[in-house]
């Protein structure tokens, strides 16, 4: 994207304004990029004359999104690849539950870490995602899931890529789905790190939303073993990070342990997270690992989980598990890998 561009899904009402003149033709130029047709600029948008947005509509840039597959698992989960216009591809996730839909979107194409439980590692790094990419995924998922008579209220940023190694855009992204359309809340959009820690004190200052860490491990061999960034940036550097930031704010933050059978998940490493967490406020939620082809682990046995889930809570952290959904479609936690 040239200077002179700019990602229409990732410009708010107050970028709008600059560009238009005027609160109400932001309003609904904004409105109508986020409930119109995707992918394309209206040919007309009621309240802004032609005369003002003919001249824009050269700079105002869409991605160019094509839907490669969608699959539905048994439970109701769906999963897109959807490929962009350089011929990259990365996938979204719509979790549907009783009342409403959560949205797992990507933010590059591949991922620039190398986690050894997780299919997306397996494809390297092939590109970051435009803040309007990040978005476009949101609304195709909010769609489908309008059409089931659920509100896609909660977004985390929890399918490829690790999202701190494209911090701009995220930062955007996430300023973009909490604008005043689509208007979620900070609150229900999170986004998850590996632990890069040069980049998670300036998420924490910039953003609304909140911040998941992937953990993984309460020691730094086991971790280095299965994450290997964890060398260059150590357990004691990324908690020394979310505790500067709550001295500054209050804030909670989510845990997520992906439980490795033998690996990760003894009493002790139960104790060793809770030492670790000690005054921060922390969810801790527990995620059976999810198998894939090649995977160097198995998925814990049920009783295994909840053993485990028993131990984390009997150190006084709470927090849930979370069992696996669009398992089926390999669409569950550390399974994207753009196999249909
Ligand atoms: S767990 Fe996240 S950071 Fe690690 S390889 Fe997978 S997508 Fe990347």
């Amino acid at each position: 994207m040239s200077a002179a561009q700019i990602d229409a899904l990732a410009a708010t009402v107050g970028d709008l304004r600059s560009l238009l003149g005027s609160d109400a033709r932001a309003l609904a130029l904004r409105r109508a990029l986020m409930e119109g047709s995707l992918g394309a600029l209206p040919a007309k948008v009621p309240g802004v004359s032609e005369s003002v947005l003919g001249p824009l509509r050269g700079s105002l840039v869409l991605p160019s999104v094509r839907i490669s597959s969608m699959l539905e698992a048994e439970d109701g989960t769906t999963k897109w690849a959807l490929e962009f216009g350089d011929g990259q591809s990365a996938e979204t996730v719509l979790i549907p539950s009783r009342t409403r839909a959560t949205v797992c979107v990507s933010s590059q194409s591949g991922c620039t870490r190398s986690c050894a439980f997780c299919a997306t590692a397996t494809l390297g790094f092939r590109r970051h995602l435009t803040a309007g990419e990040i978005v476009h995924q949101y609304l195709v998922a909010r769609d489908a899931a309008a059409q089931a008579g659920l509100e896609a209220s909660n977004v985390v940023f929890m399918g490829m890529g690790e999202p701190l190694d494209n911090l701009d855009a995220v930062l955007l992204a996430a300023r973009s789905l909490t604008d005043v359309f689509p208007g979620l809340s900070p609150r229900r959009v999170t986004v998850s790190t590996s632990g890069v820690v040069p980049r998670m004190a300036r998420f924490l200052r910039e953003s609304r939303a909140s911040l998941a860490l992937s953990l993984n491990a309460s020691d730094d061999a086991t971790r280095t073993k299965i994450m290997p960034h964890n060398r260059t940036w150590p357990l004691a550097s990324i908690v020394k990070v979310l505790r500067e930031a709550s001295s500054e704010r209050p804030r909670r933050y989510f845990v997520e342990y992906v439980q490795l059978p033998g690996v990760n998940d003894t009493a002790e490493d139960a104790a060793r997270i809770a030492e670790l967490l000690r005054g921060l406020d922390v969810h801790v939620n527990v995620i059976p690992h999810n198998p894939f082809p090649g995977s160097p682990f198995r998925a814990p046995a049920r009783e295994d989980t909840l053993r485990f889930h028993d131990q984390v809570k009997a150190q006084g952290l709470t927090g849930i598990i979370r069992w696996p959904r669009g398992r089926d479609v390999s669409g569950a936690c550390g399974q994207l890998a753009l196999r249909a």
